[in-house]
Formats: C-alpha cells, structure tokens, sequence
C-alpha cells in the first residue's frame, strides 16, 4: 500500500540518481541535505524543497528557563541562532511542527514564518493552536502525506516514561508527540524522530522505513524530581539506535541549548567514541549541513 502511493504521488523525485549517494551531488535536483540550525530546529532538504522542522527561532535568552526542571535558573535558548533569521528562512518551503513546546514551536518562528507557509502538525489541538496564532495553511499529519515529490509519513513515541506519564500533571504538561519520516525515491529515507524515549514505536519505524538518516534528539532533558528519568533519548539510547539501525546515520541533535539537557555534545562525543560508533553518529555545530 505504501509503495503504491508513493510512486502515484512523487514528482520530483523521478530524478533518476544513485541511492546512497554520499557527498556525491552535483546538481541542486540530486541534493539531500540535514542543515543543523540549533536545538531540534532543523532543516531536511530533498532536491529544491526544503523542510523547517521544529523552529524555535528567538535570541539568546529570550524566555525563563522551563518551571520545574533541570537547571530552570538559567533562560532559553541558551545560544544564539547561527545565522539571521531572513537567511534562515529564505529557502523553506514548508514547517512541521512535532509538538508546540516552546522549545519546538516559539514566539519568534510565530513572528517571522509567513502567516501562509504549509505547516504540519501531529494532531487537531496543535493545528487549532497554530491557526488561532494567525496560520491560514496548517494541516494534521493524519499517517501519511505528499508534499512536493516528498513523502511524510508520522511516527509515534512518548516524551517520558510511564512513570511520569503516570503523574497527571506532569502527562498534561508533556503531551502527545510526534516523529516523522521523509522518504522521496532515489534518495536516504531521513527518521526525524522527535522527543520521545526509545520505545516500541521508534524500533517500528526503524525497521518499518529503512532510513538512512536518523535525526535524535538525545539531550536526555530531565524534569525536577525525576533527574534519573529523562524525557527525551540521551546517550544510551544513542547505542541502542545505532544497534537497531547499524547502517544508518545518526544526527544527535537537541543538546547545549536549552536549560533542562543533562546530557551535552561533549559528554555524547566521549561515549560515542567509547562505544567505537563514533563513524555512525554525527554532533553537529549550530548551522552544519550534512550531505547525503
Ligand atoms: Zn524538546
């Protein structure tokens, strides 16, 4: 079925090119670009269409640090974006949104996104909240959708444990999520995963989608009174995503940016270079771009 609907719906990725390319891109139609800007803020480009994914877009020290958690003395973001934000945004074509967390989704990508960009999101209450902030294109990732040759597929996961689930304030604050896949023919399957933990619906997705890039948000961000609990991927999961996935490549992003990450660049690094899959997972700077 999936199949099926992806060779009725692609356009642009008739583009006849080698799969697996790597670094190989010669012409703008044959580029699959991860542009790390910072935080999750994230940029997928397939071909010319280019992907904003969770744009939180404000300077440095713009909001208080998030109530109740890790380090919540210090103010967010924590670093400036890497770039200004006209030359940000001058190439994208459409935003998704995995969840409207600030860290996600803030007043700045509010302020700057033109009021009338395609925007998804993972469910009706994030798209009711995003038209009434003044967007007029927003759409509810049902399963899967086709956006200009690119096809979205949404995946599950949960921001925390049972264990915190279980405290109802605490599951109100964290909500649902979401994770999405790229996939356009000819071209590395891209698994933006979200901020989830590593449960059964990323090992699904992994063995469901094939990807050969893997976005991780792997911060291990931690709320007050569950510091041993984190609520996002941290650097044993990073392993266990490279075991389940050992061609893929790992884009470990979501660290040195906002307050409640217990886990930094520094400390993955070491680990990853312990664990001797330092070849499998890349740490981007603010701002680079990998080429696939
Ligand atoms: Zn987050």
């Amino acid at each position: 079925m999936l199949k099926t609907a992806l060779i009725g719906s692609l356009v642009l990725a008739s583009v006849a090119l080698p799969s697996k390319a790597q670094n190989t891109s010669s012409s703008q139609e044959t580029e699959h670009h991860i542009q790390h800007v910072r935080n999750a803020t994230i940029k997928v480009t397939y071909g010319d269409t280019t992907f904003l994914v969770d744009p939180m877009l404000a300077d440095k020290g713009a909001y208080p640090g998030f109530e109740n958690t890790y380090r919540s003395e210090l103010r967010n973001p924590m670093v400036d974006l890497p770039m200004p934000v006209d030359q940000l945004l001058n190439d994208v074509d459409a935003v998704v949104v995995t969840h409207t967390h600030l860290d996600h989704w803030d007043d700045a990508a509010q302020k700057h996104l033109p009021k009338d960009i395609p925007l998804f999101t993972q469910n009706n209450a994030d798209a009711e909240l995003i038209r009434s902030q003044g967007f007029s294109n927003v759409r509810v990732l049902g399963g899967q959708a086709e956006f200009a040759g690119v096809t979205l597929h949404k995946t599950g996961g949960q921001h925390g444990s049972d264990a915190i689930y279980a405290v109802p304030p605490l599951a109100e604050i964290l909500g649902s999520v979401m994770g999405v896949v790229f996939e356009a023919p000819g071209y590395q399957t891209t698994y933006v995963v979200g901020d989830t933990l590593w449960r059964s619906e990323v090992e699904q997705a992994i063995s469901q989608y094939r990807p050969g890039v893997i976005v991780l948000n792997t911060g291990a961000a931690a709320v007050s009174g569950f510091e041993d609990d984190p609520i996002i991927m941290g650097k044993q999961d990073t392993l266990t995503t490279h075991r389940a996935a050992p061609n893929a490549t790992i884009i470990a992003v979501h660290m040195d940016a906002v307050n409640h990450m217990t886990l930094n660049r520094k400390e993955l690094a070491e680990f990853v270079k312990q664990e001797g899959i330092e070849q499998h997972v890349a740490i981007p700077a603010d701002g680079e771009t990998l080429s696939f």
